[in-house]
């Protein structure tokens, strides 16, 4: 069976995902190996539920565990204080201690809010993801970020907080939506561009097979991602240097989320959007060549998703906006470019008029 660590910190404290087909029937076992505790807050969201969330109660159940289930609306809305609190109100009712464990079985968006409810309960309590979702399989279930929004903005209330566990089984992906699986392969693409041409070429070559959901390329897919992800969060836990390179795509992607109001595009079609915006600046700037940029520009295309944006004339408004990014210091953007195919770097002092001219191109 793949499995991948991630080591973090100073001490390589780590935890292992594990990625295989059919994982999911096995988790009673595999969590009687590491928790000895009686109870779990099982949380998930309503589609979630339906599908899976009695699956892995029962067999919770069985390997002697007692089952809180907290189940969320599906969405984003689900990441508010209003149901973190709801939270923290179940666990205590139900008299949770520290020993005990929360266990999110669902997308990033469970992940976020029962990581951040686990990471602050009793001041940190233990955490099992099992994720449901491509984009949170190879993405929110490896580094450790979780959060929940504010009104002022996506994601600004959280803490870094690693999981024990992270169990991945492909067969969940059979009943997402196609919309949320290419979401994900958004993701999937990112990995593929900064840091393994190869994989990107895998990605070129193998569509029929990752949208037939095959086995074997499913597994490569999220054994690839989760290793490539794991590898840069090792050397940089909390985002000073090189875990930057994961937004490639995202400075631009972001803006065009918010300005549109997080209502048009999901997250991996906005950063697909970006990544072909940030594409074309590497070009412009004489790093990526145009022969390069057309792959990119194939794979994009390739898995239906969007080139441009439907958003009008107003190049400003989105330029600016490109400013409100919680990454930005002393309001400079600092770039993620593709110094080549499978080759990503950091620029901060990028002409404004350039990103404008790219921004046009886009919209
Ligand atoms: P993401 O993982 O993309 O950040 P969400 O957590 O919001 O986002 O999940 C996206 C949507 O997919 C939600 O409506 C969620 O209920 C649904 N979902 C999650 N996993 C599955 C699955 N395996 N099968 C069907 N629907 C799912
Ligand atoms: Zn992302």
């Amino acid at each position: 069976m793949p499995e991948i660590r991630v080591e973090i910190g100073e001490r390589k404290r780590s935890y292992p995902i594990l990625i295989e087909k059919g994982i999911k029937e096995e988790i009673g076992r595999l969590l009687t190996a590491r928790y000895q505790g009686d109870k779990i807050l099982l949380v998930t969201d309503k589609n979630v539920r339906a599908y899976y969330a009695e699956v892995i109660e029962e067999l919770l159940r069985k390997a002697g565990y007692e089952v809180v289930i907290y189940t969320l609306p599906a969405g984003e809305q689900a990441k508010s204080f209003k149901y973190l609190h709801k939270g923290y109100d179940l666990l205590l009712e139900k008299g949770f201690n520290r020993d005990n464990l929360i266990m999110a079985l669902g997308g990033g968006v469970v992940g976020d809010l029962a990581g951040f409810l686990a990471a602050t309960f009793m001041r940190g309590i233990s955490f099992v993801q099992i994720p449901t979702t491509l984009l949170a399989q190879v993405d929110s279930s490896v580094g450790g970020k979780t959060a929940i929004n504010h009104p002022k903005g996506k994601n600004l209330i959280g803490a870094f907080y690693q999981p024990e566990l992270v169990v991945i089984d492909p067969d969940f992906l059979q009943t997402l939506p196609l919309r949320e699986l290419k979401t994900g392969i958004a993701e999937v693409i990112k990995y593929g561009l900064i840091a393994d041409r190869d994989f990107a070429i895998y990605l070129k070559e193998h569509k029929e097979a990752i949208f037939n959901l095959e086995t074997e390329a499913l597994l490569h897919l999220i054994t690839r991602s989760c290793a490539i992800k794991a590898e840069i969060v090792r050397e940089d836990e909390k985002e000073k240097g090189v875990r930057a390179l994961l937004n490639f795509g995202h400075t631009i992607g972001h803006a065009i989320e918010a300005v549109t109001g997080y209502q048009v595009y999901n997250h991996g079609e906005a950063v697909a959007i970006g990544m072909i915006g940030a594409g074309r600046l590497s070009c412009k700037l004489g790093f990526l060549t145009r022969e390069d940029l057309e792959i990119l520009g194939d794979i994009v295309r390739l898995y239906g998703l969007p080139f441009s944006c439907r958003y009008g004339e107003d190049v400003e408004g989105l330029f600016q906006t490109l400013f409100y990014d919680k990454k930005v210091r002393e309001n400079k953007l600092r770039w993620i470019l593709l110094e080549r195919l499978g080759h990503a770097f950091i620029k901060s002092d990028i002409d404004n008029q350039l990103v404008r001219e790219i921004l046009e191109g886009l919209v």
